[in-house]
């Protein structure tokens, strides 16, 4: 039988139609607006494209998007003015740094310059400190997003054995975190599997959740699932694929896909993200929702 979909873009948009009636409310009680400050370094297209999708979203959600768009050559040192511009600025409640930054620019001294109540990434050492803790300020907005999905399609995590291929600080681990943090949405019994992880395959096998955060096409294949498992596919890759048009002509096209083999898996997992429309809606939101929140703490500290 084939799975059902865990529909990643419908459940954005009920979430983006909750944040915006958020932001109205809180808007209406404090006269102030939420803002993120969004900042983009080099064209890398890409990057251009993320960074307007969340300029969009941050402005149908009813908040103001400040963007920040330097050139490739930008040093280390403008780029950290900025950020401490951005800091001081009571009117910023997030800012986020567009990833990946052009070589030359040092990653981690610009996020770690970010102020941790302003990091709506949730990237600073100070908040990955606290979320390992299970006390976090602000969640990873790609595993929050999952998180989200996962309990609003009433999919237990709770004793359950998930397994994380992939152990970027983005996605992977942080995603281990959440899952076995205590609570809803949590309590798994978590496996973090990565380019190292001998017989991946029957580690993967005995998941009843699967997270694939890898960044390789089509990688997780129907035999590695165990029937009936629920896989989320974070993966999101571009591949060439040759179709025969309407004129029966061959052309080459260009696909998203994610790191599962969708088709196969299919037929043998429970549920399923797609790719596009499965996780990808939900980071954005998160966002969106991070963006609310430090808001929301900012002004309280302030009165
Ligand atoms: P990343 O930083 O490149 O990390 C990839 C991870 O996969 C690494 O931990 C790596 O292991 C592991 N890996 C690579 N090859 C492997 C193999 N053969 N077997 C097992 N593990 C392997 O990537 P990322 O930032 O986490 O992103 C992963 C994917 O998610 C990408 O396609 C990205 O575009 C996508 N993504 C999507 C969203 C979204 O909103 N939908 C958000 C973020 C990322 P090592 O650590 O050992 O190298």
């Amino acid at each position: 039988m084939s799975a059902q979909i865990l529909d990643g873009k419908a459940t954005a948009e009920k979430i983006r139609e909750e944040i915006k009636d958020d932001v109205s409310r809180f808007v209406a009680q404090t006269g102030v607006q939420p803002a993120l400050a969004v900042v983009l370094v080099g064209d890398n297209p890409a990057s251009q494209v993320y960074v307007r999708n969340k300029e969009t979203a941050c402005v149908k959600a009813g908040m103001k998007s400040l963007m920040f768009r330097l050139n490739a050559e930008t040093t280390s040192d403008a780029l950290c003015d900025l950020i401490e511009k951005l800091n001081k600025d009571d009117s910023v409640h997030g800012i986020l740094v567009q990833l990946p930054l052009p070589k030359g620019i040092d990653e981690k001294r610009i996020l770690d310059l970010i102020d941790p109540q302003k990091d709506v990434d949730a990237f600073h050492p100070e908040n990955v400190g606290l979320l390992s803790q299970g006390r976090p300020r602000f969640l990873p907005c790609t595993p929050y997003g999952i998180q989200q999905l996962l309990i609003r399609y009433n999919i237990e995590t709770k004793g359950k054995r998930v397994v994380v291929i992939g152990r970027s600080d983005i996605v992977g681990k942080p995603m281990g975190l959440l899952l076995l943090q205590k609570g809803l949405g949590g309590d798994a019994t978590v496996t973090v599997c990565h380019s190292r992880t001998d017989n991946l395959a029957d580690v993967v096998k005995e998941a009843d959740i699967v997270v694939a955060a890898i960044g390789k096409a089509q990688f997780v294949t129907a035999d590695m699932i165990k029937p009936g498992a629920v896989v989320v596919d974070v993966g999101m890759n571009r591949i060439q694929k040759e179709i025969v048009d309407e004129n029966g002509e061959r052309k080459t096209v260009s696909k998203l896909v994610g790191d599962v083999d969708f088709d196969a898996v299919k037929e043998v997992a429970s549920w399923i993200t797609p790719v596009p429309g499965g996780v990808g809606p939900l980071t954005v939101t998160m966002l969106l929702l991070n963006t609310l929140n430090a808001a929301r703490r900012l002004v309280a500290d302030a009165q």
